[in-house]
């Protein structure tokens, strides 16, 4: 995989997907990162996860590429060379406990295999990529369904967030934040990441 230098995540960006965790929606962005240690490829091999942490599931996210530092006045298609389909695995029973002692989230985000994407496709400008729905697919049953057009905070509001808080140039990640239907996986299940009709990537899951 080539290089990449930052994963940054979007938390709670889908109002449904809020919603089914209990949590309130947020008013303003939520971010958190991911040690690149965390990447994966969607190339058809199995993929190890952690299978003594409780619950793993998963959030099919769209990602995007960032090709250049921001400059005033940059649209997210300035910034943008191209995109993928990931999953953002999540420890969700130690996520669970995290939440309640008001720790932070790396344990239950940051662990080996916890980002998988699909290879990279070129970014068609965002008013293309509101046109076609992601969705994910767990032994053939399609269980997560997305629209960037449905999140709460767009790419222009999260890429300015980035920006101001923590930086953002050639080479990193936006994981965007996941639609409703997150839920477990289990050892052997085949995942299947789609744009529209077209399979961007499948593994099968190694809990190990
Ligand atoms: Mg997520």
């Amino acid at each position: 995989m080539q290089q990449i230098r930052n994963i940054f995540c979007v938390g709670r960006n889908y109002r449904l997907h809020a919603e089914e965790l209990g949590n309130a929606v947020p008013t303003s962005p939520f971010l958190f990162s991911k040690p690149t240690h965390a990447l994966a490829l969607a190339d058809g091999q199995a993929i190890a996860l952690p299978g003594n942490q409780g619950e793993v599931h998963h959030e099919i996210e769209l990602v995007v590429h960032i090709a250049k530092p921001y400059q005033p006045g940059m649209k997210p298609d300035d910034m943008i060379d191209r995109m993928a389909l990931g999953i953002d695995f999540t420890l969700r029973d130690v996520q669970a406990e995290l939440k309640k002692k008001g720790h932070p989230w790396l344990l239950a985000k940051g662990f080996p295999n916890s980002a998988v994407i699909t290879p990279f496709r070129p970014f068609p400008g965002l008013e293309a990529v509101k046109r076609t729905d992601f969705s994910l697919l767990k032994n053939g049953e399609r269980v997560q369904n997305g629209n960037i057009s449905d999140v709460i905070f767009d790419l222009e509001t999260i890429i300015r967030f980035a920006v101001d808080h923590f930086g953002l140039t050639a080479g990193d990640l936006l994981f965007t934040g996941t639609p409703a239907g997150v839920g477990p996986v289990a050892d052997g299940d085949l995942l299947q990441m789609y744009w529209g009709d077209e399979m961007w990537g499948q593994f099968v899951v190694k809990m190990g």
